[in-house]
């Protein structure tokens, strides 16, 4: 789950990707409007978390921009104006929803995960196999009763994983489409070995039923039992 921070106040910006982080999302921060404006159209994310008050190019105005152009990202708005007309002005933009400034993070929190749930209600929000669960909404992983702690990358590979379940995936597929490596010039097999075994240490120490299996000289799979 990709988050674009827009915040041009640095001490702001750090503290919202450092609480994100630990939520377990992927945060890109961007300092100026023209900047969060660029990466918009570039890239992709599941929501954007936009400042208001920002140098140059206002929240508002990119804001509206982003909507003209039919870039349907839930936006939540982050402002320090506790205005009713400014929150008026936010949520006639397109802005999904506003948080006025400060905030309890907690809050924010619950906020991104409604936004991110009302975004995707056609899409699978679990993901199982045997014991094994992943909320991709709360992004917890449990296998059984017990609650697995994952980076985010650890997080993006066992999703990939799940998705795949039962399925052959290669080194090649996991630098493609978990690490973004569009070629291989510069090969990530030994990075997605350590990752792996990392992954399997959390998921499979300790349980009579492994799930994450090695095919020697292919890549790995996600099955009960051995492949
Ligand atoms: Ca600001």
């Amino acid at each position: 789950m990709r988050i674009l921070v827009v915040e041009d106040e640095a001490k702001v910006a750090a503290a919202l990707k450092e609480g994100l982080e630990a939520d377990h999302y992927e945060v890109v921060v961007s300092a100026t409007g023209e900047d969060g404006f660029f990466r918009v159209n570039a890239e992709t994310f599941d929501l954007i978390v936009l400042d208001l008050m920002l140098p140059g190019r206002d929240g508002i105005e990119i804001l509206s921009t982003l909507r003209r152009r039919g870039v349907g990202t839930p936006v939540l708005i982050l402002t320090a104006r506790d205005a009713v007309e400014d929150r008026v002005l936010g949520l006639d933009s397109g802005a999904d929803d506003y948080l006025v400034k400060p905030f309890a993070f907690p809050e924010l929190l619950a906020r991104i995960r409604a936004l991110v749930r009302r975004g995707r209600p056609d899409q699978i929000l679990r993901l199982k196999a045997a014991d094994l669960e992943m909320d991709l909404i709360s992004r917890r992983v449990t296998r059984g009763s017990r609650s697995i702690e994952l980076t985010s990358r650890e997080f993006d590979l066992l999703e990939y994983l799940l998705r795949h379940h039962q399925q052959l995936v290669s080194r090649e597929m996991l630098a493609r489409d978990v690490w973004k490596e569009p070629s291989r010039a510069t090969p990530l097999d030994n990075v997605i070995d350590v990752h792996i075994a990392r992954l399997r240490k959390k998921v499979d120490q300790d349980v009579a039923t492994k799930l994450i299996h090695t095919v020697r000289g292919v890549g790995f799979v996600l099955r009960e039992g051995e492949p």
